[in-house]
């Protein structure tokens, strides 16, 4: 051996444990699975070509990572293993001749199952009723996470008839990609950087202090073993049947397998038709199915020997990097980007892909003009995974962010605790493009007939340079542009007058400050009445309304306290924006829908699920996300997935659209004849 392994061996080792670190402690990674399946690859084939370069710390040998603090422990009563894993079919048959050899030409089943990229849990169940769960954390000791399991619908609490004294099955925990979809639809409202990948915002989501916040995600599990206690059955397939028939989510795209071909079919089907599930499968777990023959063929270091996983290939390719691109986010973040010479990755053509900071450019020494590889994994933006070196072309040179907004020309401030650069120039066009985007958008003032297109116009052409100076705008002006025809800009300027008067918390929503989404403003108008009575607050007053913390308080806060936006706010009470209401949203009381709870589901032809939303609560309902006996009223689009059985089996009311536009017609002529008679 020469000195070079010793030292790749050291190397591999301090970057495996710091994305180990970054993945199960923190759940924010910072490269790729398929980045770090090759590490950790690397790292094993070094081992075993050099075995005294083995280290008892190594992380080949070792499971996940320490639990985290704020949990209280749980000692596991067998070891939660990790799964050796293989890339190619030559290595499955080498896996498969091993295992045959080591049971003596046994005959046996192998059941398929597809390995879902979450977090693994153990539950326990005494006389029926789940009395614990724990995650897996280093595999011997992990968290007690009881009270976040609990509010995952598909855990059931008790079991059904059958159930033994004591019982422990394992599955995964994870995060539905349309839920990941939605939260980050959330975020990007509330101005808030993107979650990656459902993977790692799920495990964070259960490994969550506050019962909460895992509630309000709508996660799921799929249980797919017996954990640390004897089995009433032969084998594992029938331990599933067994586990389905007390009551468990098992996964219905198992199957038993023959013989290796059918393991092969399996496979090949899922390579492609993972993506239309609504979770994500990282490859297919392949399980010895006699029990007997697993304990005869038992543990290998930090894998079963009886089990294997075959991972789906990492969806890549390489292209020239054409050029790095930079944009400038409503909240002032300079968001580089990569541009690449279009290729093709799984169907899909690749134009740009996201190069995170400029911290990450540096580290992966990413240069305009390099061959790079991309890569598209699960449902995330394509990102670089770094140059292929030995193609560099002469005369590149590293990378540096702007010292100025090139939107705007002021300097870039980088705030030492955040990765990202900024512009602190609040009229900074490509920010006031956002921002104005976001200002008529749906959810915020509404103002029909303003696409994205006349946003950029009406700056371009000086007509608008801050929110209020929308309500200046006159007719004549609209008309000197090209393509504005009479009939448009009589609408636009009918719903510019109608947005004068949108509920408060829809119009706080739209001033666009940073942390404040639809939900926020809504908490908000319930403590105030007012924008002045909200600009008034302090920063404690503001973190003691339930719901907003003081990451939230700080940014509401620090938006009034400059001055740019109080004459925003002056100019828009001048030209007769309402910036007040008479009753607190917390009083539904007298409005229609009063007391009644709603949930809304799939894809409406007529309304944004946000719209349908905002009606319903404007009429004083409120809004959940999941179906309970609490729900009275489930309101129905296309594709409404699993909430709409939940409905059938509680016997809740079903509105589809038809019958729901009805229903709110219905009600505003009863509340319009109220007002009438009242007044
Ligand atoms: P593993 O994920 O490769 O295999 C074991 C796990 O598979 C089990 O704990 C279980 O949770 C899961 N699993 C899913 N479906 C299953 C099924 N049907 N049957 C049995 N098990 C099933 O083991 P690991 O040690 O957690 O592996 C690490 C994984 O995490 C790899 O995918 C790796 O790429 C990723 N990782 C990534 C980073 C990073 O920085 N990106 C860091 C660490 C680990």
């Amino acid at each position: 051996m020469v000195k070079t392994e010793a030292r790749r061996a050291i190397e591999l080792r301090r970057e495996i444990n710091f994305n180990n670190h970054r993945y199960y402690v923190l759940d924010d990674p910072v490269i790729s699975d398929p980045e770090y399946d090759r590490l950790l690859q690397e790292l094993q084939e070094l081992e075993s070509e050099y075995p005294e370069l083995l280290t008892a710390d190594s992380p080949t040998q070792r499971v996940g990572g320490a639990p985290a603090e704020g949990f209280t422990q749980v000692q596991h009563s067998a070891p939660m293993l990790s799964l050796a894993n293989v890339f190619n079919r030559e290595d499955l048959e080498n896996w498969l001749r091993r295992i045959k050899a080591l049971v003596n030409g046994a005959k046996f089943d192998l059941v398929c199952e597809l390995k879902i990229d979450g977090l693994a849990v153990n539950l326990t169940y005494e006389n029926g009723v789940f009395s614990q769960g724990a995650t897996r954390g280093d595999g011997r000791v992990g968290e007690d996470v009881t009270q976040n399991l609990r509010t995952i619908k598909t855990i059931p609490l008790s079991l059904l008839e059958g159930a033994p004294t004591r019982l422990e099955v394992r599955g995964e925990v994870y995060l539905p990609v349309p839920e990941f979809r939605r939260l980050n639809e959330e975020r990007e409202e509330q101005g808030e950087p993107l979650y990656a990948n459902p993977r790692n915002t799920g495990a964070g989501s259960v490994r969550q202090l506050d019962p909460k916040v895992t509630a309000s995600r709508n996660m799921a599990v799929w249980i797919y073993s017996l954990g640390g206690v004897n089995a009433p059955v032969p084998s594992h397939w029938e331990a599933l049947e067994w586990l389905g028939g007390l009551g468990f989510r098992t996964n219905p795209h198992n199957r038993l397998c023959r013989n290796i071909q059918e393991v092969i079919d399996y496979y090949d089907h899922w390579v492609e038709a993972r993506h239309g599930l609504p979770y994500e499968a990282d490859g297919v777990v392949i399980k010895v199915s006699p029990l007997a023959l697993q304990a005869r063929l038992g543990v290998a270091g930090r894998e079963p020997r009886w089990a294997i996983a075959y991972k789906f290939p990492a969806e890549q390719a390489v292209t020239r990097l054409l050029e790095i691109g930079i944009n400038v986010g409503r909240t002032g973040s300079l968001n580089p980007y990569a541009v690449l010479e279009p290729v093709v990755v799984s169907g899909a053509t690749v134009r740009n892909a996201s190069l995170h900071n400029e911290e990450d450019i540096h580290r992966k020494d990413i240069r305009v003009g390099d061959i790079v590889t991309i890569e598209r994994a699960g449902d995330v933006i394509p990102h670089v995974l770094g140059p292929v070196l030995d193609q560099r072309p002469p005369g590149t040179s590293e990378f540096h962010m702007p010292s100025h907004c090139p939107e705007c020309g002021t300097a870039i401030v980088k705030p030492e605790d955040e990765a990202m650069h900024r512009c602190p120039n609040a009229s900074c066009p490509a920010q006031f493009f956002e921002l104005l985007k976001h200002f008529v958008s749906k959810g915020a003032t509404d103002i029909d007939g303003l696409g994205e297109q006349w946003c950029r116009i009406f700056i371009d052409q000086g007509l608008v340079s801050d929110l209020a100076d929308f309500y200046s705008l006159r007719k004549d002006q609209l008309l000197e542009l090209d393509r504005m025809g009479d009939k448009l800009a009589t609408r636009i300027m009918a719903n510019i007058e109608e947005s004068k008067q949108k509920p408060l918390p829809r119009l706080l929503f739209a001033l666009g400050i940073i942390h404040v989404g639809s939900e926020i403003a809504e908490l908000l108008t319930q403590a105030y009445n007012s924008i002045d009575e909200i600009s008034d607050a302090t920063e404690e007053e503001l973190a003691e309304i339930p719901g907003i913390g003081p990451k939230i308080a700080e940014s509401i806060a620090s938006y009034f306290q400059m001055e740019a936006n109080q004459n925003v706010i002056s100019k828009l009470r001048a030209s007769g924006v309402k910036l007040e209401q008479e009753h607190r949203q917390v009083s539904a009381e007298g409005l229609p829908l009063a007391g009644q709870t709603f949930v809304v589901t799939g894809t409406l032809a007529g309304y944004s699920r946000s719209e349908a939303q905002s009606r319903i609560k404007d009429l004083g309902g409120k809004i959940t996300s999941s179906v309970t006996k609490d729900t009275n009223y489930l309101v129905v689009g296309e594709s409404p997935g699993s909430k709409l059985a939940a409905a059938e089996r509680l016997g809740t009311e079903v509105l589809d659209e038809e019958k729901f536009v009805k229903f709110l017609a219905n009600l505003q002529l009863v509340t319009s004849e109220t007002e009438e008679s009242s007044s």
